[in-house]
């Protein structure tokens, strides 16, 4: 079964992860909801190690940003679309 993680800030054009044994590198690209979905427990690991927490900690099923400048939906307070300062979104 896949995880939800959230790519940490700084980190959300994208992670590249070579695979240990195989040497295939994986490009994983935060999604619209800034998460990305990942079905290998090795490439987890290593997101982690990059950051990355499961989206579903904290139990909250809505958390996010909006964007003042560009009302971009982001889960930083930078967004991501234009640099600019994001709001907490109720
Ligand atoms: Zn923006």
């Amino acid at each position: 079964m896949a995880t939800k993680l959230c790519l940490p800030d700084g980190a959300v054009r994208g992670i590249d992860i070579q695979g240990a044994q195989t040497g295939t590198v994986t490009s994983y690209t935060a999604g619209r909801d800034g998460t990305v979905s990942v079905d290998n427990p090795q490439h987890e690991r290593a997101l982690r190690e990059y950051g990355a927490f499961p989206s579903s900690l904290g139990g909250h099923t809505r958390r996010g940003f909006r964007c003042a400048g560009c009302g971009f939906g982001s889960f930083f307070k930078h967004c991501s679309r234009c640099g600019g300062t994001c709001e907490r979104e109720n």
